[in-house]
């Protein structure tokens, strides 16, 4: 038995060799809230359904595929293990579709009903090992459809339990959950944070370093460090973390339930912040007052004014990473020459200021690189391999045009055509002899059965090769596009363009631009968006010489820096 797990796929040239050697399809599917329930466990959803396979149909272990559906995708509508179940049977593997229970299927009503009929269009059936559907039986659909609308409603209620239930708690001033809060512990008993004195001590002694002893926030966090004081996070007290926890609100005894909320981005948890509006307010003990935070701030900004700015106007950001470390690069750091003042690229690991037991804590050492110097030169070879987009697509046009191998594909197509009207005349010879009463009907259905099944294999495969044909159209015509898309630009970088404009561009072109400390740069194109999965043009190890191969690779050593600042 074929088992896929998560998001692996077959590739078209398995399918083609599997076809007419599968017969079902196991589906299983295992959520976040199913995990306690030993029943609905995935080695025991595939053997209940491999068991049914092997006992009512006699089908052969080898002739089953299972799709594991990957962990956290929730109730999202677009999995992968299912899509490409639907894909597999679509191409002809599998005449039964097992599934533990429709609640494996989905629990979305009108999603059963969706893929149900998909299925049962293909002429798949669909075979629940702990329910039965005959989806001509209008009772039996009646049924499925009930089904349905009782899990919707099971998922509906979980849902909405947890989550209203949160918020009817903190709107009546209670904590639903209670993140860890520097200063704070939560009391399980009265269900309520308390003051935790020691940090409590530490916090307003910070406070009172910023707003009496006028130290600034890199002097506090190196105070604190080095007198042992545990840091929030690990052991490292930060710059950013001191004034990060001066600054926050919470601390005044607003406490916002709700500032930021777990959505699915295509199937993956993320946090996001939340608006305003959907914050609620639960008063916890202060550790200070609000002219207080306002002192804080007030102090904070005027430490920072006179130094050094992180600065908009540079070409990479985002895209700019430390060669020593990987880490990415901003721009913040200035100097001061007779020359002028110059800003730099500079890694965030080498520039945050932490530290532990006093001094500073150093992850990345190195130089840093002049953006005036970096910015220009990568310009001007971006600008160089955009002005003749021929080049720079060459091999990509190469691999996507490959004209022998759609011949070849067509080819095999009008011979696949050829083999089907040949059995459409077997068939039809048989249909006479029937017809003239020279052959029964059981020995023309043993006759024409095989034929009528090695006509459905090469109906599969014609329409294989056909979406493959139809793969290739559409790479074409996104190449058409990508060279329309650099020639209107290349036009345009002839009239001056605002660093915005440069970097939409690159945007679109770039991965990132790796600086490294003997003054060269590496630049990682987005391939993704120059290839298709099929045709991978290797633009970063390309062997295929010429200039362009080896100038996007290492760009002009950069000579000539600026002195080398801390
Ligand atoms: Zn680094």
């Amino acid at each position: 038995m074929l088992i896929l797990k998560g998001d692996q796929k077959l590739s078209t040239d398995n399918i083609m060799h599997l076809i007419g050697k599968i017969n079902a399809l196991i589906y299983a599917r295992v959520s976040t809230t199913d995990q306690a329930n030993k029943g609905f466990s995935i080695e025991s959803q595939i053997e209940r359904c491999k068991n049914r396979a092997i006992s009512k149909f006699g089908y052969k272990e080898s002739e089953i595929i299972a799709l594991i559906e990957p962990g956290g995708m929730g109730d999202d509508p677009n999995r992968p293990a299912l899509n490409h179940a639907l894909y597999l049977l679509e191409k002809g593997l599998g005449k039964k579709f097992i599934v533990l229970h429709p609640d494996r299927l989905t629990r979305d009503n009108t999603l059963q009903g969706v893929v149900s009929r998909r299925i049962w269009g293909m002429g798949v059936d669909i075979e629940f090992i702990e329910f039965e559907v005959n989806p001509h039986d209008p009772e039996s659909m009646l049924m499925y459809n009930i089904q349905g609308s009782i899990a919707q409603y099971n998922k509906a209620k979980i849902h909405a339990n947890s989550k209203r239930g949160r918020f009817a708690k903190a709107k009546k001033g209670e904590f639903p959950s209670f993140k860890r809060l520097y200063g704070y512990k939560f009391n399980t008993v009265t269900d309520l944070p308390e003051y935790n004195e020691e940090e409590k001590e530490i916090l307003i002694e910070m406070k009172d370093m910023l707003l009496n002893k006028k130290m600034s926030s890199n002097e506090i966090a190196k105070e604190l460090s080095r007198r042992g004081v545990a840091a929030p996070n690990g052991k490292t007290w930060y710059q950013a973390t001191v004034s990060r926890m001066l600054q926050n609100e919470d601390y005044t005894g607003d406490f916002y339930y709700g500032k930021s909320k777990v959505v699915q981005i295509n199937g993956k948890k993320k946090q996001v912040p939340t608006n305003q509006d959907e914050w609620i307010l639960i008063k916890i003990p202060p550790m200070w007052d609000k002219a207080t935070r306002e002192q804080i701030i007030e102090r904070l900004k005027s430490n920072f004014k006179g130094r050094s700015r992180a600065t908009k106007d540079y070409l990479l950001k985002n895209k700019a990473k430390c060669g020593r470390c990987g880490g990415a690069c901003g721009s913040g750091i200035t100097s001061k020459t007779k020359s002028g003042v110059y800003k730099y690229y500079s890694c965030r690991a080498k520039t945050a200021k932490g530290y532990q037991n006093g001094k500073k804590v150093v992850t990345c050492e190195g130089k840093n690189w002049r953006v005036d110097i970096v910015d220009d030169i990568f310009w001007n070879w971006f600008m160089k391999v955009m002005k003749n987009p021929e080049d720079f697509l060459e091999s990509f046009l190469e691999e996507t045009s490959d004209q022998k191998k759609i011949d070849e594909l067509k080819a095999r197509v009008s011979q696949l055509e050829k083999q089907l009207n040949e059995l459409d005349e077997e068939i039809a010879n048989y249909v006479i002899l029937f017809g003239k009463g020279k052959i029964k009907e059981s020995m023309f259905d043993q006759l024409s059965q095989p034929l009528e099944q090695n006509k459905d294999h090469i109906e599969n495969e014609i329409k294989i090769i056909n979406s493959q044909l139809a793969a290739n159209k559409q790479t074409e015509d996104k190449k058409q596009k990508l060279l329309k898309y650099i020639s209107s630009f290349s036009k345009m970088i002839k009239n001056e363009i605002t660093i915005e404009e440069k970097r939409h561009f690159l945007d679109f072109f770039i991965e990132k631009v790796t600086l490294f400390d003997d003054d060269h740069m590496e630049v990682v194109w987005k391939s993704k968006t120059l290839n298709n999965e099929n045709s991978h043009v290797d633009f970063l190890n390309g062997e295929q010489g010429g200039e362009f191969s080896n100038s996007h690779k290492r760009l002009n050593r950069i000579q000539a820096y600026g002195r080398q600042t801390a």
